[in-house]
C-alpha cells in the first residue's frame, strides 16, 4: 500500500488539465479544434530579451546566483516599482523566484500556521486555495457577483473575517474574470485589511494588460501603512511573453521576504541565471512591445465580448484587463443533449468540445460553476470562427 501525505487531501486532479488533455488528443486525431484555453500570451518573447539571454550564456553567467536573485535584477525590479507604482523598496525587501507562482507558494509557506485563514475572492485563480492548503492554512472564499463586476465589496470582505483570518488575496486585473479594481476601491479594501491587521497579498501579474485607458494601481501605493502590510507579487511571464523563462518576484516586509528566501534556499535555490539576465533586459530595456500587445489584445477582447453577447443565452461583461473573458452560460444549464442534461460548467465545456470542437475552461475550478473562461490570447480569425461555432452549438440545445 502506498501512503501519501494527508496534506494532499485538498489536492484534486485539475479539471482544467483534463479538458486541455482531451482537446489535445482530439487535435492529434486530426480534428479541427479551436482552443480558448490559453493561459499565456501568443506573442514571441521580444528579440532584445532573447539577445540578453544569449549574451548571458556567452558571458559565462551560467552558475548559481544568490538565492533571492542577482542584485542587477533586484535593482531593475526596485526601479520598476518606483517608475510604475511610486513604491520604494530595498534589496532585502525583494525576492526573485522561479515564476510568480513560485513566489506565491513561498509566501504561503512562510506566513501560515494550521488554523490560519486566507480570504480569497471568487472567481479566483485555481492555484490560490490549493497553495493555501499546502501551506497548512484554510481558504475562505468570498463570492463576488457578475453584476458587481466580479469585485469584492468592502462589506463582503469584512463579513468573512474571523479571529483566525491572517491574509487576503487581491488579484487585479484578475484571472479568470479580467476584473480590475480602481484606486478608490483598493483604498477601501485596504482600510478593512488594516483595521483587522491582515496581510494583503496583491497579485499584480496582469498589471500592464489593461484596456480602454484603465490604469492598474497597486494597493501598496495607498499609503505607507498599507505598504508595510502588503506583499506585492509580479513577474515577467505575462507582460513580456516570457512564461517559459520562469521569473517572478515579490516585494514586501523584509522579515517575510527573508523567510521566503530561506524556503527557496532549501528547495529550488536561485531561479535560472540566464533567465534572470533576460529579465533585467525585459524590465529595464525598451517597453514598446507591451503597448503593441495591448492594442492587439484590446481588439480581440472587443470582438470576443461582442460576439459572445450576440449569442442568445450567453452573456459576458467587458473586462478591464488580463486576456480572459468569463462568460455566463447559466441559461444553458438544465438543457439537454440527447438523454443527457447539462448540469454545470464542466458539462458545457465537454459539450462544446464534443459537438463543436471548441475548448473552453469550465468555471467550476475557479469557484463559479455558471461560467466558462475563454482566453483571447489566440488569433482574431480563431476568435471569430470559434464564437460562431459556440453560437451554433448553443443554438442546438433543447
Ligand atoms: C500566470 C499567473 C501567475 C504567474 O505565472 P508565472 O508564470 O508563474 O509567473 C500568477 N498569478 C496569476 C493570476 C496568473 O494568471
Amino acid at each position: 500500500m502506498i501512503k501519501l501525505s494527508g496534506r494532499l487531501s485538498g489536492l484534486e486532479e485539475s479539471v482544467t488539465l483534463a479538458i486541455t488533455a482531451k482537446a489535445r488528443a482530439l487535435k492529434a486525431e486530426g480534428k479541427d479544434i479551436i482552443g480558448f484555453g490559453a493561459g499565456e500570451p501568443d506573442f514571441d518573447t521580444p528579440e532584445n530579451i532573447k539577445e540578453a539571454a544569449i549574451k548571458a550564456i556567452r558571458g559565462g553567467h551560467t552558475k548559481y546566483t544568490p538565492v533571492g536573485g542577482i542584485n542587477e535584477l533586484k535593482d531593475a525590479i526596485i526601479g520598476k516599482f518606483e517608475r510604475d507604482n511610486r513604491l520604494r523598496y530595498s534589496r532585502e525587501e525583494v525576492i526573485v523566484s522561479c515564476g510568480g507562482k513560485h513566489s506565491i507558494f513561498n509566501l504561503f509557506q512562510a506566513i501560515l500556521d494550521p488554523g490560519d485563514e486566507v480570504i480569497i475572492p471568487a472567481p479566483y485563480w485555481v492555484s490560490y486555495p490549493v497553495m493555501v492548503m499546502l501551506g497548512g492554512g484554510t481558504p475562505k472564499v468570498v463570492h463576488t457577483r457578475e453584476s458587481e463586476g466580479f469585485r469584492m465589496t468592502p462589506e463582503a470582505f469584512e463579513a468573512h473575517i474571523t479571529r483566525n483570518t491572517r491574509a487576503v488575496v487581491i488579484n487585479s486585473p484578475s484571472n479568470p474574470t479580467g476584473a480590475a479594481y480602481t484606486a478608490g476601491e483598493l483604498e477601501k479594501l485596504a482600510e478593512v485589511a488594516l483595521r483587522h491587521k491582515l496581510l494583503i497579498i496583491s497579485d499584480e501579474i496582469y498589471e500592464k494588460l489593461t484596456y480602454d485607458g484603465f490604469l492598474s494601481s497597486s494597493i501598496a501605493s495607498v499609503s505607507d501603512e498599507v505598504k508595510k502590510n502588503t506583499v506585492v507579487l509580479n513577474g515577467v511571464s505575462k507582460t513580456y511573453s516570457m512564461t517559459g523563462w520562469r521569473i517572478g518576484y515579490a516585494a514586501g516586509p523584509k522579515e517575510i521576504v527573508k523567510a521566503m528566501t530561506n524556503i527557496q534556499s532549501q528547495s529550488t535555490s536561485n531561479p535560472a541565471s540566464i533567465s534572470q539576465w533576460a529579465a533585467v533586459e525585459a524590465i529595464s530595456g525598451p517597453q514598446g512591445t507591451i503597448e503593441a500587445m495591448k492594442v492587439e489584445f484590446e481588439k480581440r477582447r472587443n470582438a470576443m465580448v461582442d460576439g459572445l453577447n450576440a449569442i442568445p443565452g450567453v452573456s459576458a461583461i467587458r473586462p478591464q484587463g488580463a486576456f480572459y473573458v468569463f462568460a455566463n452560460i447559466s441559461k444553458s444549464l438544465g438543457k439537454r443533449v440527447g438523454e443527457k442534461t447539462l448540469k454545470g460548467s464542466v458539462d458545457i465545456a465537454n459539450y462544446l468540445l464534443d459537438s463543436a470542437g471548441i475548448a473552453v475552461v469550465p468555471g467550476e475550478p475557479f469557484g463559479d460553476d455558471s461560467f466558462v473562461r475563454l482566453s483571447y490570447a489566440i488569433s482574431m480569425k480563431n476568435i471569430v470562427d470559434g464564437v460562431r461555432r459556440i453560437n451554433e452549438a448553443i443554438g442546438r440545445l433543447k
